[in-house]
């Protein structure tokens, strides 16, 4: 899909408009505009010039803009604009906390024109005194250059993984692909992704490798040889691209996907068989006889190991576990049978609670708990008691409606920062679901926050810990918390942790989760959606689940709601 390149491109736009200190109303249409494309369900390549109208703040002009980039495969104005600003201002664009105004004051008096002679300049305090610039500022403009840095070393599996199979339907709609496949941590569906790894086999190589390097998202093109490629595309991201005969793919494949670590540990096990494995294949090591590598599968079949699935490859036990045959049946999408966080038009999320019961229903679910946040949450539009009360109606109205789906009543309630909850046990009694999270105080004692939290599971109305360690990737880090801790309160008190699916926390991270598993805690898969469109997300979840060896009993929300509500019975009992 071409939406997240020409939303980029309208945000590109905004800045350099602010940076001339253009129009403001225009400025902020075009940010505008930018937020509703990424946020668009649908692909804007297969919309009518009508429907690409209807798309909120999106009108006469900025839909040509849309419709020249998908018809050439740029925008001429933004490609003027670009050369109307010297190149180093628009890099230190990028710099979170450092709006365009200020960079151009900063190039203005400093002529600064890198991130590099701006953190120099920082370093040695020549920032303070230019307009725009506090006293503080100098420290986040170092901390923001630092995020900048990781974020082009690692940036979430959300964005990556979209943006790779992106590549992959460009190329194969391009040049003629025999095998195609994405390798690498976005195979392994590791969190955080460094680049991005193809994988092909062609008739014709050569035409396979201009279409590479000639798609509409390649920014720069790094090296280009007649079986392999590596771009830099929107973003910084690089991808490498390698083309082998059929009968290596699986061996490539393998060798690309990972870690290094599992092949490291494979290899060791082939020398003692005899064998030798590489990117080529399996050979014999006497006679170096060819024995296989076309698939992935050979190489693990002729080593006489059950194949192991990609998000398990950390060398983390999963090769002895294959060799004994005690590998986990990995919990799957299909599993999930609700979903129990999900935001309503009546706090802060988007749409009505029927308009998400029917959304879940499609996306194959047969339940969902509405958990709107709760009263202290102003912001968010928490809910008073008599708000939640009225909601109750609302709820037991829709289920009157629906036949087959459920809705069941919850809250998404906070811990305050003391550990006491927002909401009486009168109160929660009445609920069918208690999640309880952090949205406050995140620089809490390291003591403070595990108090706080593990005060909250003690409560035997709170079912579920929602994002347990409170991380954005890329934008905050975990709070401080004993994670040892509050998995042995979680599994001595039966309250259960979540994955949150939002492809920006993947919160609880997997080496939590498998660590939950040998405690005996219960993990539930939410979305944490705040849109009807948003339950897809609940595959990032899964993978979480999966790289933490989780089977399906693993999950509380793999149960039918009928049963799920005599599991939370229990602990509210004791
Ligand atoms: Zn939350
Ligand atoms: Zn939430």
């Amino acid at each position: 899909m071409k939406n997240r390149e020409i939303a980029r491109i309208f945000t590109d736009i905004a800045n350099i408009m602010e940076v001339q200190e253009g129009n403001p109303f225009k400025v902020r249409a075009y940010r505008k505009a930018s937020l509703n494309l990424e946020g668009l369900n649908r692909d804007l390549a297969e919309m009518s010039h009508k429907e690409i109208l209807e798309i909120p703040g999106v009108g006469k002009d900025l839909a040509s803009l849309i419709e020249e980039y998908l018809s050439a495969g740029s925008v001429a104005m933004y490609e003027h604009l670009k050369e109307s600003i010297p190149a180093g201002v628009f890099s230190l664009l990028a710099v979170p906390d450092l709006g365009p105004k200020t960079a151009r004051h900063i190039y203005d008096t400093l002529g600064i024109t890198s991130l590099e002679e701006l953190e120099e300049a920082a370093r040695e305090h020549r920032l303070a005194g230019i307009r725009g610039i506090g006293p503080k500022s100098e420290e986040h403009i170092l901390k923001g250059i630092d995020s900048v840095r990781r974020g082009r070393e690692r940036q979430p599996l959300g964005k990556m993984l979209p943006a790779a199979q992106d590549l992959v339907a460009a190329l194969k709609a391009r040049a003629p692909f025999g095998r195609l496949e994405i390798a690498g941590s976005i195979r392994r569906r590791r969190d955080t992704v460094k680049d991005i790894d193809l994988v092909a086999t062609s008739p014709d190589p050569l035409k396979a490798m201009d279409a590479f390097v000639e798609l509409p998202q390649v920014r720069e093109v790094l090296m280009k040889g007649g079986t392999r490629a590596s771009v830099v595309i929107l973003d910084g991201v690089q991808v490498d691209l390698r083309i082998v005969e059929p009968d290596s793919f699986g061996a490539l494949l393998g060798h690309l996907t990972g870690s290094k670590p599992h092949n490291v540990h494979l290899r060791e096990i082939a020398v003692k068989r005899g064998l030798k494995i590489n990117e080529y294949g399996v050979f014999r090591e006497s006679d170096n006889v060819r024995l296989g590598g076309e698939s992935e599968e050979d190489v693990y079949r002729i080593l006489k190991i059950p194949v192991i699935p990609p998000v398990l490859r950390e060398d983390q036990g999963e090769i002895e576990a294959a060799l004994a045959g005690t590998l986990p049946r990995l919990v799957c999408l299909e599993d999930l049978k609700g979903d129990l966080h999900v935001h309503s038009k009546w706090s802060d999320g988007g749409h009505t609670i029927r308009e998400l019961a029917e959304a879940a229903r499609q996306a194959g679910l047969s339940y969902f708990a509405v958990t709107d946040h709760s009263q202290t949450l102003g912001g968010a539009r928490g809910l008073t008691l008599d708000r939640l009360a009225e909601q109750a109606r609302e709820v037991r109205a829709v289920n009157e409606e629906l036949a087959d789906f459920r809705v069941l009543h919850g809250t998404e309630m906070d811990i305050l920062p003391d550990g006491s909850l927002d909401f009486p046990d009168s109160v929660l009694k009445e609920l069918d679901l208690v999640v309880a999270s952090v949205h406050s105080a995140f620089g809490l004692p390291k003591d403070k926050m595990t108090a706080r939290i593990t005060a909250a599971m003690r409560n035997p109305y709170v079912a579920i810990i929602a994002h347990p360690t409170g991380r954005i990737l890329g934008e905050r880090e975990a709070y401080q918390v004993d994670m040892e801790e509050l998995l042995k309160v979680a599994a001595e008190t039966g309250t259960a942790l979540e994955i949150n699916s939002y492809p920006l926390r993947l919160d609880l991270a997997d080496r939590y989760v498998r660590r939950a598993k040998e405690l005996g805690v219960a993990i539930a898969i939410d979305s944490d959606t705040h849109v009807k469109n948003q339950f897809d997300t609940l595959s990032y979840g899964i993978s979480v689940a999966q790289r933490g060896w989780l089977e399906k009993k693993d999950v509380l929300n793999t149960l039918e709601a009928s049963a799920l509500l005599k599991r939370l019975a229990q602990k509210r009992k004791v």
